[in-house]
């Protein structure tokens, strides 16, 4: 789960991480408000969005008055922000963050991850703040600094140091970078973070360190104990057909393609996927209704497929195991006849009552076009959303 930069700044707030002063905004006269609480002469206005790459698709601008601030507040909020991380279509923006200029004198980058090979928390560290961390992990990669972290001992004065250090922070700011690292890297651990990342991390003028941007993710397994960061969702930054899979406990991920996949089980919904491409398809989504699928969760789960107005053809592929070819072909007669389907629909089942569900379909009278083999399956419906 992603969160806001404002709500990532109040976290880093509670661990003690060093933040600009700032307020959230969801209009214009609160974000005029907010400038005035803040005082001072200069003001960023920063657009709220689950995405990266704000600065520089114009959703980060800088006022040097009241008036500036609101004039700005007007034009960012509902404006279509796109960024390397959108998408062309962009993402709508309707919160924002009106927060103290800060007095740069140098950005650095520092995040605390989960690394899979050496299976440790890392704190990974870069002079080169403020940019796309990738490119400079790709053009530079001597520029990147990593320190593994043992689980039972924790993140240390000396590894602290140690990043502190290596990514150039002046000596007399050291000590604080420390500090401020070992706080970070609590509250990724409390917070079950599997990503924090602060791009950029400032030197101010006066030797202070800031944390001016905040990223975490959340591992979905952990949210359960924690009701405080869940309050935090913002469903409007969530594909809605993901949002409404996910409240009939169907996993649901919307992919580019025209060719709907309903599937029991994630592995198979995978392979399904790759032999629809290897036959020259290309996926609309990953669906997994499950084990224990209903005729109702089955047309649910034809009604959130064919929301996708691209989806021209649906592919159903069930292994009848635990759940029968019968119980699911009863659920996809009603399903069609539910969503009156309009699109090509192409069913493989194989396994338990696998005769007796083939019967439900050849009966139902409907337009189902059947098949034994994956490739068979795969052959038929790229055929026919040609
Ligand atoms: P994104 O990563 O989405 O582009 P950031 O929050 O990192 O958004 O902002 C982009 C850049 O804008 C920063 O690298 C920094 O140079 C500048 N910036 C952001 N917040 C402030 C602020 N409060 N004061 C001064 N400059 C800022
Ligand atoms: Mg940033």
């Amino acid at each position: 789960m992603k969160i806001h930069e404002y709500q990532g700044k109040e976290l880093l707030r509670n661990f003690e991480v060093p933040v600009p002063r700032g307020y959230p905004a969801f209009n214009v006269r609160e974000a005029t408000e907010a400038a005035q609480r803040l005082g001072g002469k200069v003001w960023v206005v920063k657009a709220q969005i689950h995405a990266g790459g704000r600065g520089k698709g114009g959703g980060v601008k800088l006022a040097r008055s009241l008036d500036e601030v609101t004039t700005l507040a007007g034009q960012m909020l509902g404006m279509q922000l796109v960024t390397h991380q959108t998408g062309a279509h962009g993402q709508k923006v309707r919160r924002l963050l009106v927060e103290e200029g800060a007095d740069i004198r140098k950005e650095y980058y520092v995040a605390v991850l989960t690394d899979r090979a050496t299976q440790k928390v890392v704190l990974m560290g870069s002079s080169e703040g403020g940019m796309d961390i990738e490119q400079v992990a790709h053009d530079t990669p001597e520029k990147i600094i990593k320190v593994f972290i043992d689980p039972l001992a924790g993140l240390g004065d000396a590894q602290a140091g140690e990043l502190a250090r290596g990514i150039g922070v002046p000596a007399p700011s050291q000590p604080q970078a420390a500090v401020l690292l070992k706080n970070l890297y609590r509250c990724y651990m409390e917070t079950d973070a599997t990503l924090t990342e602060i791009n950029p991390l400032i030197l101010e003028g006066n030797g202070e360190l800031k944390a001016l941007d905040a990223k975490f993710n959340f591992d979905a397994n952990a949210l359960f104990r924690h009701p405080e960061i869940v309050a935090y969702r913002d469903l409007d930054e969530e594909d809605p057909a993901e949002v409404e899979a996910s409240k009939f406990d169907l996993s649901y991920i919307s992919l580019d393609g025209n060719i709907g996949c309903l599937v029991n089980g994630a592995g198979l919904a995978m392979a399904t996927m790759d032999t629809i491409k290897l036959f020259g398809g290309e996926p609309a989504n990953f669906l997994d209704v499950g084990g224990g699928a209903s005729a109702e969760k089955v047309t649910e789960a034809f009604k959130i497929m064919l929301r996708n107005r691209h989806v021209k053809g649906i592919l159903v592929n069930i292994f009848g195991g635990i759940m029968r070819c019968d119980t699911i072909a009863e659920g996809v007669v009603a399903a069609c006849k539910a969503v009156n389907l309009t699109v090509p629909l192409v069913v493989r089942m194989k396994g338990t009552n696998e005769d007796l569900g083939k019967q439900l379909l050849a009966r139902s009278g409907l337009p189902i076009i059947s098949a034994d083999t994956m490739a068979e399956a795969a052959t038929k419906i790229v055929a026919a959303v040609r």
